[in-house]
């Protein structure tokens, strides 16, 4: 194996590390806390299990968290209600609706009720048009996290070739725009691309975001290119239980790559990391300070 491992549970744990210094810092110079509300509709477990480690490390990090955990049969309205409490709580700075909702919730309309400002997502109408055009937005944290991964691993991204397959709301076409931002030379595909093993090949970055295990080989890779790899998907191992893999054939992948994140400990950790500094960059910027250097796009 030739390729460097990005190791994104040691960088999401030196992210958290900043945030707790600015939130230090906000208290004492300010008298300020940042505050971090979590929504959750119905008892996925999933999103039981997420919430509950958002929860842990916004505390850990010396924030203020604050868990609304909803029925699932929840009207719309009385969901709209909360987060407009939520809006005009002055202790709030960051709300955050775990997604998927049930499906008599117009998930939508319930994202675009959040305050933009509030938005740590970064899933609001408004914040993605902010980033659309190169303004200062909330970004979505999976997108950022890899950003932040590629822009420490390479220094500037300017004139690189990236590919993103997958071309979802939540990280696909935020990551385009956000490599974009940063003068990459930026091709989407997705599931209609034709020929994708030689679209990826001309990639000195490429991030899958499809959900599909292992599907990009080795042999789709540049020697050297560096791989991102944010699928999350659990598969049945030959003697028994299950393992996580990426959207990447890991091992053939590194052996040609020039760097690598792995499944687990690569893109994962540094969600919920950039979800923190999210919420530490919504509370500075609410009160009229800036945003904290390296913690935002
Ligand atoms: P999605 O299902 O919304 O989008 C998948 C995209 O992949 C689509 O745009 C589709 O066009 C594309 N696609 C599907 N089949 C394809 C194919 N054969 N070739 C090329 N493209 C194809 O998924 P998502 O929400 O963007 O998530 C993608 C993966 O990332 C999932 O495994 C998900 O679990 C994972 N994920 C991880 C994190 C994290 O924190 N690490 C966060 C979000 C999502």
């Amino acid at each position: 194996m030739s390729a460097t491992v990005i190791d994104g549970k040691a960088f999401a744990a030196k992210v958290r590390g900043q945030v707790a210094t600015h939130v230090t810092a906000l208290k004492q110079d300010h008298g300020i806390t940042p505050g971090l509300a979590v929504v959750l509709v119905g008892e996925d477990p999933a999103s039981q299990v997420y919430v509950r480690s958002k929860g842990k490390m916004t505390v850990e990090v010396g924030m203020k968290s604050v868990e609304h955990k909803l029925d699932a049969d929840t009207s719309e309205a009385d969901l709209l209600a909360l987060i407009q409490k939520l809006n005009d709580d002055a202790e709030i700075h960051g709300i955050l609706v775990q997604l998927p909702l049930p499906d008599h919730l117009d998930e939508d309309l319930v994202i675009n009720s959040i305050d933009p400002a509030k938005d740590v997502d970064g899933f609001h109408i408004s914040n993605v048009g902010l980033l659309g055009t190169g303004q200062d937005s909330m970004v979505p944290c999976t997108p950022l996290g890899c950003l932040m991964m590629l822009r420490d691993h390479h220094g500037s991204l300017s004139g690189m070739d990236a590919v993103v397959i997958g071309r979802s709301n939540i990280v696909g076409k935020p990551m385009a725009q956000l490599l974009l931002g940063d003068s990459c030379t930026v091709t989407i595909a997705h599931s209609r691309t034709k020929d994708l093993a030689e679209v990826v090949r001309r990639a000195d970055i490429v991030v899958a975001a499809v959900g599909r295990p292992q599907m990009v080989p080795g042999d789709w890779i540049k020697p050297g290119a560096t791989v991102i790899d944010v699928g999350i998907n659990r598969i049945d191992k030959p003697e028994g239980g299950t393992r996580l893999v990426g959207d990447v054939d890991y091992e053939s992948c590194a052996a040609v790559a020039g760097a690598i994140t792995p499944v687990p400990g690569g893109v994962g950790p540094m969600t919920i990391a950039c979800l923190l500094a999210n919420t530490v960059t919504a509370c500075c910027r609410a009160n009229g300070l800036p945003a904290p250097e390296g913690l935002t796009a």
